[in-house]
């Protein structure tokens, strides 16, 4: 049996209030496509250092019904994410823009218990408990911040040692980092 023939295909709406309620547990499959702004996604709006014009992620969903053996049609929720960050840079301590460029495959279960019971070892697709009020917003700023580099750091050779000299925010920073050589010396005579 392909369902896919006989069900409706529905768009998604890109507005973020649309995203926190689709509904999953419909006898319709969904494709969509938007963008989403830092600011809309609040737990990626506390990471983000600074936010320029541009920054944030294009995604693109599409889901479709796939028969597995011996059991009922399992609902398969494809997304991708594309877009940009800036992240605080761990060796230059300045603005960093980190691009992503994601994409996940969901497998639609009906209860925790079942997602709980999905093989932890299956790189291929991770299970999503679905309802009828699924918060697709919620999963991709989920899969953001888990994309996002433990530790962000610009490529090697493009850190930005003197930018703080004419930045305002960044300039006692790094006012502090060359002196310290000479606070050093000094505590070391205080010492002696
Ligand atoms: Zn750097």
């Amino acid at each position: 049996m392909n369902r896919n023939q006989v069900l409706p295909q529905v768009q998604i709406s890109p507005e973020p209030s649309a995203l926190k309620r689709v509904d999953f547990c419909a006898p319709q499959s969904y494709q969509g496509v938007g963008f989403l702004t830092i600011a809309q996604m609040p737990r990626l709006a506390e990471e983000a250092s600074t936010v320029h014009p541009g920054d944030g992620f294009d995604w693109q969903m599409r889901t479709h019904f796939e028969d597995a053996p011996a059991s009922d049609s399992h609902q398969i929720l494809d997304l991708a994410i594309n877009g940009r960050i800036h992240l605080i840079c761990q060796r230059c301590l300045q603005d960093c823009a980190i691009d992503l460029d994601e994409k996940r495959r969901f497998i639609l279960v009906s209860t925790e218990a079942e997602a709980d019971d999905y093989p932890m070892d299956d790189e291929m697709q991770e299970p999503l408990v679905a309802s009828q009020h699924f918060n697709l917003l919620e999963t991709i700023e989920d899969e953001i911040l888990l994309s996002l580099p433990l530790i962000p750091k610009h490529p090697d050779g493009f850190c930005e040692p003197h930018a703080s000299v004419f930045g305002l925010d960044g300039a006692e920073e790094g006012a502090d980092e060359r002196e310290n050589p000479f606070k050093v010396l000094k505590n070391m005579k205080k010492n002696s």
